[in-house]
C-alpha cells in the first residue's frame, strides 16, 4: 500500500514522498535536508528521485541526496537538470521496484517546456503544471500547449490522488470564485480549504474529480466558465483564448488573506 507524504519546504512547496512503509521515493526535491528529516524520522530507505521539471525549487536537494544515497534520479531530457540517471518522456515507464510503483511518463508543455508528469498507483506527481483549483504560470510554453496539458491531466481516473508541488489552493479558490461564484463544489472546497489551512494541514493531493469539478481552468468548456469569457471579450467557440484570458486574470489577481 502506498502512501504519500508532502514535506512542506521553503514558502509553500510540497516534496512528495510517496513510501510502502520501508522504501521511499522522492519527487522534485527542491532541498535536501526536509527530505532527509522526513525520512530519517519515518524510518525510511530512499530508492529514487523524480523530476518534473528544471526550475531551483524543484531539483534543489537532488544533488546532495544523490551524493548521500546514489539512487536512480528520472527527469526529462533537457540540460539545464543536471544528476540525472535517466532521461524520460511522454510514454516512457518507470517501473520501481521498492517502492513497487509503476508510473507512466506524460509530457506536460506550459510552465516550461520541457516540464513532464508521472501517473500510477493511483497517483499524479503533476509538478508546476496542475494545482487545487489552479494551474501553473507559461513560463515558456504558449496557452495552447498548457490546455493540452491539463486536458490530458483532466482524463485521467477521476479517484486519481493529485500530488501538486505547490500549496497555492487558498489563493486559487479566491480566483476561481471569481469566475464561478455560483459553483457549489467549489464553495464546499472553500469551507474545507479554510478548516485545513485553519488547522495548518496541506490542503493536497486532491483528486481529479474534485479539480473537474471546482478548477477554472479543467473548466473552460463549462456554460459559466464561457459565460466569464464572454463577459472578458472572448467568443464561446474561442476555447484557447478562454484558457489564456483565464490565466492572464490570475497573473493579474491579488487574494484576500480571508474572505
Ligand atoms: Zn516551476
Ligand atoms: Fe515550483
Amino acid at each position: 500500500m502506498l502512501r504519500l507524504e508532502p514535506v512542506p519546504a521553503f514558502d509553500d512547496n510540497y516534496l512528495w514522498l510517496a513510501h510502502d512503509g520501508t522504501h521511499a521515493v522522492a519527487v522534485d526535491p527542491g532541498a535536501a535536508e526536509p527530505v532527509a528529516a522526513t525520512l530519517q524520522r519515518l524510518n525510511l530507505r530512499l530508492c529514487a528521485i523524480l523530476v518534473t521539471h528544471h526550475h531551483d525549487d524543484h531539483i534543489g536537494g537532488v544533488s546532495a541526496l544523490r551524493a548521500a544515497c546514489d539512487v536512480a534520479v528520472y527527469a526529462p531530457d533537457d540540460a539545464r537538470i543536471a544528476d540525472a540517471t535517466h532521461r524520460v518522456r511522454g510514454g516512457d515507464v518507470v517501473d520501481l521496484a521498492r517502492p513497487s510503483l509503476r508510473l507512466n511518463v506524460i509530457d506536460l508543455p506550459g510552465h516550461t517546456r520541457s516540464h513532464i508528469g508521472y501517473h500510477g498507483g493511483g497517483v499524479l506527481f503533476c509538478g508546476d503544471t496542475l494545482f487545487s483549483a489552479g494551474c501553473g504560470r507559461l513560463f515558456e510554453g504558449t496557452p495552447a500547449q498548457m490546455l493540452a496539458s491539463l486536458d490530458t491531466l483532466a482524463a485521467l481516473p477521476p479517484e486519481t490522488a493529485v500530488c501538486c508541488a505547490h500549496e497555492y489552493t487558498w489563493s486559487n479558490c479566491a480566483y476561481a470564485a471569481t469566475v464561478e461564484p455560483d459553483n457549489a463544489r467549489l464553495a464546499a472546497r472553500i469551507a474545507e480549504v479554510r478548516d485545513l489551512r485553519d488547522a495548518r494541514r496541506p490542503s493536497l493531493p486532491s483528486t481529479i474529480a474534485q479539480e473537474r469539478a471546482t478548477n477554472p481552468f479543467l473548466r473552460v468548456d463549462e456554460p459559466a466558465v464561457i459565460a466569464w469569457g464572454e463577459r472578458h471579450g472572448v467568443p464561446a467557440r474561442a476555447r484557447v483564448e478562454r484558457f489564456a484570458a483565464l490565466r492572464r486574470g490570475k497573473d493579474q489577481f491579488r487574494a484576500p488573506a480571508t474572505w
